[in-house]
């Protein structure tokens, strides 16, 4: 029997080797947020958490102060026989963050994988040493889209995915015409609106985007209005994929309900571990919805659970793990559009 007997955070600072733009924030440097649990046979386990507050409204305040008080104070001198079953029991009934819950949630994982002397991989079902990645060209102007794109091009990323925010569908076109230009017609191309646009306006954009094979548009409109997104999806044949409108099961569910999207992107931290995005991928693939792995601009442990629940739940699949790429240093290795989970 295993108790749990301690817990404490560590922060520190993740620089990136540019500034991420998107239509809802720029960051040049992360706080990552490193969580231990203890247990008394000795066993440290960690897990990790990042703020986003311009997407889940965490702040690091918020993670911190759940991880000093509430958390602890639930977890400490319980018994441990799985994450699944303390997630369930001690974190996931407490009115916290889910970035706090996340972090916690790893660290249960990472507790399991001790216990039971395996891998993370191996706990998680993924059974492949590499996982197939896109790379983000953030918001940028025209000028500076060449450049951005031959970095990526020769670091070997075959896959693109395009940060736009409102703008001019002119210029919005242009620019992804001078991609496709350099990108050549093999690679992928997916966008990411990151909420910025109107129903109207998305809508527009497919029509006029048809000829530039476009695989996915991402979270085009405001992430409450799951029923203008079904209506782009109606209008269009290209996949529309459901991001920041989906966090939690009671998401996932409404966008099935409406019929609001053919993909899903699923982060450990917007669903708060994970046990439940385990459960909302369950949930996706019974209603015939597509789902991709992804995560926010984090650390080296939340990409690599990341990258292995890609591996485990759609290992074909080209996913969306490039956060480590961004940062200065990193243990983490992408080659040929992959992230290696070695
Ligand atoms: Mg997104």
């Amino acid at each position: 029997m295993t108790r749990i007997v301690n817990a404490f955070s560590r922060v520190s600072p993740r620089p990136l080797r540019n500034t991420f733009s998107t239509a809802l924030r720029s960051v040049s440097e992360l706080e990552v947020i490193a969580y231990c649990i203890e247990t008394d046979d000795g066993i440290q386990a960690w897990g990790e958490s990042v703020e986003t507050p311009a997407i889940t409204g965490d702040t690091n305040v918020a993670i911190q102060n759940a991880l000093a008080k509430e958390i602890p104070m639930a977890l400490i001198g319980t018994e441990f026989h799985s994450a699944r079953a303390t997630w369930n029991s001690a974190i996931s009934p407490l009115d916290v963050v889910a970035s706090a819950k996340a972090a916690v949630d790893l660290a249960l994982y990472d507790l399991e994988a001790q216990l039971a002397e395996v891998s993370m991989n191996t706990l998680l079902g993924c059974k492949v040493e590499s996982v197939a990645t896109d790379v983000t060209v953030p918001i940028a102007s025209l000028s500076e889209i060449e450049s951005l794109v031959s970095i990526r091009l020769a670091e070997g990323f075959s896959s693109y995915k395009v940060k736009l925010g409102m703008e001019d569908l002119t210029l919005s076109l242009e620019k992804l015409l001078l991609i496709r230009s350099l990108i050549g017609n093999d690679s992928g191309l997916r966008v990411d609106a990151n909420q910025a646009w109107s129903v109207e306006h998305s809508i527009e954009f497919l029509q006029s985007s048809s000829d530039l094979n476009i695989e996915y548009l991402e979270q085009p409109i405001i992430s409450a209005n799951k029923r203008g997104l079904a209506i782009i999806s109606k209008a269009s044949d290209t996949k529309i994929m459901a991001d920041e409108s989906c966090f939690t099961m009671g998401d996932m569910n409404e966008l099935i309900d409406l019929g609001s999207a053919d993909l899903v992107n699923l982060k450990v931290l917007k669903s708060g571990g994970i046990t439940p995005l385990l459960e909302i991928a369950q949930r996706a693939e019974q209603a015939g919805m597509g789902i991709s792995i992804g995560s926010m601009m984090e650390g080296d442990r939340g990409v690599t659970v990341a990258s292995i629940l890609a591996g485990a739940l759609a290992p074909t699949l080209v996913h969306d793990l490039d956060a480590a790429w961004w940062a200065k240093e990193s243990t983490i290795k992408y080659s040929d559009g992959r992230v290696w989970l070695l």
